[in-house]
């Protein structure tokens, strides 16, 4: 088959900034070429056997000369691979995609552009900058400050940038910054003019740094600003003063250690990324098979003997349809046994499968999921409860004193996972999250000192059950969500940063 290149632009850094066309390329390519601007949230997205190739570029650094990035994409296309080339911002905004296409093109390869938010833009937009505004601008321009004014070999036409009806933007311009704001001046652009930079735009680890011409470079010095950075000059930067929003957020720059099993994440993952939060993933369980598979099969095969079926996770949903999909029967099967679910996520997942829940109980615990089946069912009535291996006993032992019949039936077990790297995550992390009591455990086996690893940073727990797990542990919780679900628990830390 022939191959093609994806020339994509990540956007600036929050992987939210993607688009959706980027998004597909990634997801069905054989090989990912990518630079230090784009975010690992993104490279994530390719499928986990493509092939991850680094090319970070850096002032000063290279990695890979340009002339070999090209080559090597070009080698890629023609030995019929799906390649995408990911650039940080946009692919051609001082990023050298016009050059990787033409070669391309060159060569014969087909190749598609997909074009993305240039930190341009996006950097002084999360500062609540607005490029332009009737008050202020009709034009802006986009300069790279990479040549040095003061050696004479900046072609940058320092006449027309100080026209005070234009938004200067300037990538790459920390290094030549003072030269810069020397040659604008002497072009007549006041001092006074409002300048601002903003660094690491997009990202919780937003940095920007407002002055005017005259101080900026004083202020850059004082406190040590440095690259990647977007220069904004022009007057649009006062309206920071009332559009300021992405860096107000409360969880804004926190780093919050996500400990759930990965393919659990992405909507925390997303909710966090929103609020200007950094999830750092570090999975302490993982889901996988039950020790013994024989009741799961078996249960799945006479599923129409029950009453009632109770789920309490969408793993164990996922678990169930797996099993019958192998059995080569479908939602059918079912007939019209009465099915609970122990919480909204739970229902979501039975949603997808054209499920609708006869009983979900107010409060996502045990407790509330066998007082409501106890009061829905008779004695005799037969109850599979469809589950984790190592879930405890308070619904069987329930319905069992009511005289009902209960299948406590192993659908999957949660294993902890020890992570060679646990503990320099955790140093880096602000907040620490546990959406389980089994999350608990498994980060347990990979601190051996809980306690005093957890010192200074927040401690936020989904519900009762995982936040008494945590305090059995020596652990101090500080927060416990209301809503127990990962939604609940965002929405709780943000209560809890903000009070
Ligand atoms: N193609 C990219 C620009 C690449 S040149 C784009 O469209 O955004 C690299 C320069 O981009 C950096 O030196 C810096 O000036 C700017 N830059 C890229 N990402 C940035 C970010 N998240 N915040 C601030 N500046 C950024």
């Amino acid at each position: 088959m022939a191959g093609k290149v994806w020339l994509v632009g990540a956007g600036p850094g929050d992987p939210g900034l993607l688009t959706l066309k980027g998004a597909r390329a990634l997801a069905q390519c054989d090989v990912l070429v990518y630079d230090y601007l784009a975010s690992a949230a993104i490279v994530d997205l390719a499928p986990p056997d493509c092939d991850k190739i680094y090319v970070g570029k850096k002032a000063g650094s290279l990695t890979m000369p340009q002339d070999e990035i090209t080559a090597l994409i070009v080698a890629l296309g023609k030995q019929g691979k799906k390649v995408v080339r990911l650039k940080g911002g946009d692919v051609f905004v001082f990023a050298r995609g016009g050059e990787e296409a033409r070669a391309l093109h060159e060569a014969g390869v087909a190749f598609d552009i997909v074009p993305g938010i240039t930190s341009a833009i996006a950097a002084p937009a999360y500062a609540g900058i607005p490029i332009t505004h009737r008050d202020h601008n009709t034009s802006f321009s986009i300069s790279t400050g990479h040549e040095n004014p003061l050696r004479g070999t900046s072609s940058l036409d320092f006449a027309k940038l100080a026209n005070p009806n234009q938004t200067v933007v300037l990538l790459m311009a920390m290094a030549n910054l003072g030269g810069i704001v020397g040659e604008l001046k002497k072009h007549g652009m006041p001092g006074d003019k409002p300048v601002a930079i903003v660094r690491e735009g997009t990202k919780p680890t937003q940095e920007t740094l407002v002055a005017k011409l005259d101080t900026i470079v004083d202020e850059v010095e004082r406190t040590h600003f440095a690259a990647p950075a977007v220069v904004i000059i022009g007057d649009v930067v006062r309206e920071r003063e009332s559009i300021r929003w992405f860096d107000r957020g409360a969880l804004f720059g926190k780093r919050v250690l996500v400990t759930r099993p990965a393919g659990q994440t992405a909507e925390f993952s997303a909710r966090l990324w929103e609020l200007g939060a950094e999830p750092i993933l570090a999975p302490t369980i993982e889901i996988g098979p039950p020790d013994d598979e024989t009741a799961a099969r078996a249960a799945v095969a006479r599923v129409r003997d029950y009453a009632w079926v109770v789920f309490t996770s969408a793993s164990g949903v996922h678990a169930f349809f797996d099993r019958l999909g192998e059995a080569g029967r479908d939602v059918r099967a079912f007939g019209d046994v009465k099915i609970a679910a122990i919480g909204p996520k739970t229902g979501e997942a039975l949603a997808t499968h054209g499920i609708r829940v006869d009983f979900m109980p107010a409060a996502y615990v045990n407790e509330a999921v066998a007082e409501g089946l106890v009061a829905r069912t008779r004695a005799g009535d037969r109850v599979l409860l469809f589950r984790a291996q190592e879930a405890r006993d308070i619904v069987p032992e329930a319905l069992r004193a009511a005289g009902r019949v209960c299948d406590d039936v192993a659908a999957y077990a949660t294993r902890t996972l020890v992570d060679p790297d646990f503990t320099v995550k955790l140093v880096h992390a602000d907040i620490v999250t546990f959406t389980s009591a089994s999350t608990v455990s498994g980060f347990l086996a990979n601190v051996p000192d809980a306690a005093d690893a957890l010192r200074g940073k927040l401690v936020a727990c989904i519900g009762p059950i995982t936040a008494a797990t945590a305090r059995e542990a020596g652990i101090t919780v500080n927060v416990v969500a209301g809503e127990f679900t990962a939604d609940g628990l965002v929405d709780a830390l943000e209560a809890a940063v903000t009070a």
